[in-house]
């Protein structure tokens, strides 16, 4: 099976609630877990930055379904390539949280510690991805 590997950076518009986090978590993952997508979605109260991975006509449906979502907007492609395997094993969503550990993460990748995903070049946007997911394993699975 041919894998693809898209990023993306939007911005959340008023219609991104804090409830709209589990309506979208519920919904996603249903999806997502159905159609062999996985991948991370990573944001703020302003931005979103989303690895989706899979087949390349599931991930293209996929995308298509989330630019319709009008809890975000302007959302631009970062990346878009045939990888040979998956990044990410599932899907799951981190919020960033203002801390510190979330402020380093974002300044190594970002290049200033505020979280601006549509400046990203793609070698940076999968590289804070991989960190969040390492950081979220990691904070699971501390004692
Ligand atoms: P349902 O799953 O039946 O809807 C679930 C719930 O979400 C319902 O309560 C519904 O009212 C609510 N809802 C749906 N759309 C809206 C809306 N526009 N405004 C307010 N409430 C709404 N979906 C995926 O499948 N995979 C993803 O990876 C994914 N990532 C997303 C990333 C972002 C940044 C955003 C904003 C959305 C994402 N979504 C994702 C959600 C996607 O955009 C669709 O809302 C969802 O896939 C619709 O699924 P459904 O038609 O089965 O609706």
């Amino acid at each position: 099976m041919s894998l693809v590997r898209l990023i993306y950076a939007s911005r959340a518009t008023d219609k991104f609630q804090p409830t709209s986090v589990k309506a979208i978590l519920t919904s996603a993952r249903r999806h997502n877990h159905a159609n062999q997508v996985s991948g991370l979605l990573c944001f703020n109260q302003h931005c979103f930055l989303q690895c989706l991975e899979g087949p390349r006509a599931i991930v293209s449906q996929t995308y298509e379904r989330i630019l319709a979502d009008d809890r975000h907007e302007a959302a631009e492609i970062i990346s878009f390539h045939y990888v040979p395997r998956r990044e990410f094993d599932d899907w799951n969503m981190g919020y960033l949280q203002d801390s510190a550990t979330i402020r380093a993460i974002i300044k190594r990748r970002n290049g200033r510690d505020v979280f601006t995903p549509q400046d990203m070049l793609p070698d940076d946007a999968l590289g804070l991805l991989k960190d969040i997911r390492d950081y979220m394993t990691y904070s699971l699975e501390a004692p």
